[in-house]
C-alpha cells in the first residue's frame, strides 16, 4: 500500500494543504486537496473518499472535485464514512444552497456521488482495503480509521482529536499496524485552546502514547499549524522520542 500525502497541514496558507491522503491512486482519506494536488488525468482514479468528519479542512477540496468531475462525464465516486457523517455532508453541504446536490446530479440513478455509510468498529471492505471507523473525541461528530491491506498489514489514523480513548484501547489490540498518524495541532503553551477545539499538543500525545503502552509504535504527527510548526518540532526533538516523526507533505508511506 502506497500512502500518498497530498495535504497533511492544520491550515490551507502558502504552500500548505489540508488532510489528504491517497492510498495506491484510487482511494482519498479526507478531501482537504484534490484538484489543486493532482493532475486531471489521475481524477478518473479515484473510486472512493473515506471521510473523517465534516470540517471544511477536510472537505474543501471534494466541491471543486466533484464539478470536474461532472464536467468530464461518465465517472462517479463513493463518499464512505460512518452514517452520522455522510448525513452532515448532505444536510449542511451539498443541499443546494452552499453545493449543488451531487447525489442527483446528473441523475438519482447514475449520480457522481454514491453514499456508502460504514459500520463503527467493523471492518468494511473496500476493494483492496479494508477500513474500520472508530469514534473519536472532536468538536464535531468525527472517526479515526484502522486502514488494512489484504494481507492484513496496516496503519491508523485518529483523524481530529483531543485526548481520547477508545482509538487508543484498540491500538493498544491492533495487530500488524506499522503506523499510527496522530493529530497534533497546537504547541503544549496552547493545550487550552487544543482541549477546547478538539486537538493535541506533543505533550497530550505522549501521553495518551504512555497511558495506553504504544510506546514502542511508530507515528507520524499531523494537523500541525503551519504558523506553530518549528515550535511544535522543538518540543519533540525535545522529548528525545525517536519514535515520534513529523508528517510531510507530498511524501509517501509505503507498507
Ligand atoms: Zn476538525
Ligand atoms: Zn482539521
Amino acid at each position: 500500500m502506497n500512502i500518498k500525502i497530498l495535504g497533511c497541514s492544520g491550515n490551507y496558507v502558502g504552500r500548505h494543504r489540508t488532510t489528504c491522503f491517497l492510498i495506491d491512486e484510487t482511494l482519498l482519506i479526507d478531501a482537504g486537496t484534490i484538484t489543486d494536488s493532482l493532475p486531471r488525468k489521475d481524477f478518473r482514479k479515484i473510486k472512493r473518499i473515506l471521510v473523517t468528519h465534516t470540517h471544511m479542512d477536510h472537505l474543501k477540496g471534494l466541491f471543486p472535485f466533484v464539478d470536474e468531475l461532472a464536467m468530464m462525464g461518465e465517472h462517479n465516486i463513493e463518499l464512505v464514512s460512518a452514517a452520522p457523517v455522510l448525513d452532515i455532508i448532505t444536510n449542511n453541504l451539498l443541499n443546494n444552497l452552499i453545493w449543488p446536490d451531487f447525489t442527483v446530479i446528473p441523475s438519482a440513478n447514475d449520480a457522481i456521488i454514491k453514499l456508502q455509510d460504514i459500520p463503527l468498529e467493523k471492518l468494511s471492505r473496500l476493494d483492496s482495503v479494508s477500513v474500520k471507523p472508530i469514534l473519536t473525541t472532536h468538536t464535531v461528530y468525527t472517526v479515526g480509521y484502522v486502514v488494512r491491506q489484504q494481507d492484513g498489514e496496516g496503519f491508523m489514523f485518529t483523524a481530529d482529536t483531543g485526548p481520547t480513548k477508545r482509538f487508543w484501547e484498540l491500538a493498544h489490540d491492533e495487530k500488524s499496524i506499522h503506523f499510527i498518524i496522530a493529530d497534533v495541532s497546537f504547541p503544549d503553551r496552547l493545550k487550552d485552546l487544543a482541549l477546547i477545539s478538539g486537538h493535541m499538543t506533543p505533550s497530550i500525545l505522549m501521553e495518551m502514547i504512555d497511558r495506553y503502552g504504544l510506546g514502542d509504535r511508530t507515528f507520524y504527527v499531523t494537523h500541525i499549524k503551519p504558523i506553530f510548526g518549528r515550535e511544535i518540532v522543538r518540543e519533540f526533538v525535545r522529548s528525545g522520542r525517536h519514535n515520534i516523526r513529523i508528517l510531510k507533505q507530498a511524501e509517501t508511506l509505503t507498507i
